[in-house]
């Protein structure tokens, strides 16, 4: 590292008090290590500041004084350019306004009667480093265009709030404008920089009726750290409001999330909660308002450790894959026809998993592919193995995820698939969910026509949990309709619903495919389902998914049932 050999002047100080005995004590403090220069009032202290601006390297600063007062000196540098830079340090007797004059942007605190010589010097020196270091990195404090703090600043002086303050309970708050790219894109930036402009003034205007410091953080994103012991909803009305009067002939839409000070915690944890839970209500205009609780936490965690483990699952063969038959029940006795695979993952320490726990998970991060692959080798596998054994074919459907559909190399996979194990491509069906149909019709369209050239039945899965409409249904490539399981479960005691299930039956034998009712559970639903002319049932009523063990019971019972 470079050193220079010549003497180096000492740095330079301001001490600004109107009373001289504080004066002195600060000189004989500072003045063995720094140059120190002096004025008893706000106006003086100025005139200073702007005569030597390019030597000072800070300014110590009494809030109580005549004419102008510490507060009146802080706010001026602060909408000056050229002062807004140089650390404050202010001197004062009185906690409370310590906080004040930490928003108007004062580095520290130094308390009187002052600490120990060693401590001030250590405070000092402390602050003169850190701004120092921040010329060099040359961030501006605040951002421009709504004079909050940026992020880099927001959490130097938000940690600085916790460790010095632990008697403030502080709320982190991230509040978000929802499509925001959109309102810039309909009304251009103008109007996009006035709303953030709004937003930033009123977070300000909230901000001076409590405590607290707030950062616009991001484009549209904004962090706050403040005392609230008021509802969160009257908090996010009270914003909502303020933007909707922006302009009648746009309606903008924030969400806000809220981890609420219970205990000690640190702000980059707090606000990572909050901006969690703001992003658990993204696009929700019902409910744009979101509490992070202790469930949500667990929730999280539950997640994290789902995602690390997924590796060491598909590796320790942790994930299994179980079956549940379908039955055609037009015959009798009902007879098995074919069977559904359903992952199950059998966690060493979580014992056993289902699927609901973690396959929305993986969708949201694309490691549901992983997941599929294996379900799909297996019951290929499977389905082959059991024909060797028994001489007697299960065809199996296994589930498709939205991801799967959009992959180039699916219809690939499942022709290798299907040819590697030397099965027929009937014996493996494909399960697609409704939602996924009225996502990208043309692009899936193309995709599910090459699956059914190559002979694979499709099976539009959870159908009435869309929106599909009759017109679209009649256009799509579809071999098999499965009846949502809400449609089943009242059908016994709810006429609307036997309605719909009846209604459901009619629009498959417009379209001439087979039904398969899901969630069978009873009886009584099997019989209702059975005059209806339903054809398949899958459901509890006759078997919950099965390990493969099970399952080929099912199979030898079925064998029993053709010989005689
Ligand atoms: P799904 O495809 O609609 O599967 C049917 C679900 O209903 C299964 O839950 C099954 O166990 C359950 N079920 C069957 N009969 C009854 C019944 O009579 N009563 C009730 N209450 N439930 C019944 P499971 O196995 O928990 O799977 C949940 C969902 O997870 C599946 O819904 C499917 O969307 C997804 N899933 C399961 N395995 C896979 C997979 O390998 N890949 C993908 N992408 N998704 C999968
Ligand atoms: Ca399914
Ligand atoms: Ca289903």
């Amino acid at each position: 590292m470079f050193k220079s050999n010549q003497i180096q002047r000492p740095q330079l100080v301001l001490v600004v008090d109107d009373q001289e005995i504080n004066r002195d004590a600060l000189g004989v403090i500072l003045e063995g290590k720094y140059e120190v220069i002096y004025a008893c009032d706000g106006k003086e202290a100025l005139e200073k500041i702007d005569e030597h601006i390019d030597e000072l390297a800070m300014v110590m600063l009494d809030l109580m004084m005549p004419e102008m007062n510490g507060y009146e000196v802080l706010e001026y540098m602060r909408e000056n350019d050229r002062m807004r830079h140089l650390p404050v340090i202010v001197l004062t007797a009185d906690k409370d306004a310590e906080l004040k004059a930490l928003q108007l942007g004062a580095a520290d605190f130094i308390t009187k009667p002052f600490d120990l010589h060693e401590v001030v010097l250590a405070r000092v020196g402390r602050i003169i480093e850190l701004s120092e270091g921040r010329k060099l990195i040359s961030a501006a404090e605040h951002d421009k265009l709504t004079m909050l703090y940026n992020r880099n600043f927001f959490f130097e002086y938000a940690n600085r709030l916790y460790n010095y303050h632990p008697e403030l309970h502080l709320d982190a708050i991230v509040m978000n404008i929802e499509q925001f790219h959109s309102v810039n894109a309909l009304n251009g930036r103008d109007f996009g920089d006035d709303v953030l402009r709004i937003i930033g003034n009123e977070i300000r205007a909230f901000l001076a009726e409590t405590q607290g410091i707030a950062s616009r953080f991001d484009a549209d994103r904004f962090d706050i750290y403040c005392v609230y012991n008021g509802d969160y909803r009257d908090l996010f009305d009270r914003f909502q409001q303020k933007v909707n009067s922006i302009s009648p002939n746009v309606s903008i839409h924030l969400r806000m999330g809220v981890k609420p000070w219970r205990e000690k915690v640190e702000p980059v944890l707090m606000f990572d909660r909050a901006r969690a839970a703001c992003n658990m209500v993204r696009g929700n205009y019902q409910k744009p308002l979101m509490i992070y609780d202790e469930d949500m936490r667990m929730g999280e965690l539950l997640n994290q450790r789902l995602l690390n483990d997924l590796k060491s699952a598909v590796k320790d063969r942790q994930l299994k894959v179980f079956y549940q038959p379908k039955y055609n029940i037009q015959c009798d006795p009902p007879k098995l026809s074919s069977a559904e695979a359903l992952i199950r993952w059998d966690h060493p320490e979580l014992g056993m998993i289902s699927p609901g726990a973690f396959i929305p998970l993986f969708e949201g991060n694309g490691l549901i592919s992983v997941v599929d692959n294996f379900v799909w080798h297996e019951a290929a596998k499977q389905v082959a193995e059991w024909r060797d054994k028994y001489n007697y074919t299960v065809p199996v459907s296994v589930n498709i995820s939205r991801n799967d559909v959009f992959d180039t190399t699916l219809i690939d996979r499942l022709k290798e698939l299907v040819e590697e194990n030397g099965l027929d491509f009937s014996h493996i069906k494909l399960e697609i969910t409704e939602s996924a149909y009225t996502e990208n019709t043309k692009q899936l369209v193309d995709v599910i026509e090459g699956l059914r050239n190559l002979g694979f039945e499709i099976e539009m899965d959870d159908f009435g949990s869309g929106y599909s409409s009759l017109n679209m249904l009649s256009s799509m490539p579809i071999d098999v309709l499965k009846m949502d399981m809400k449609f089943i479960r009242n059908i016994e005691t709810n006429e609307t619903d036997r309605r719909l299930v009846q209604m459901v039956l009619d629009i498959a034998k417009y379209l001439k495919v087979p039904v398969v009712a899901e969630g069978v559970e009873t009886e009584n639903q099997l019989e209702i389902l059975r005059q209806a002319d339903c054809d398949l049932v899958q459901g509890y009523y006759f078997s919950r998914p099965l390990p493969p063990e099970g399952f080929e019971e099912l199979i030898k019972r079925e064998i029993t049932i053709e010989r005689n």
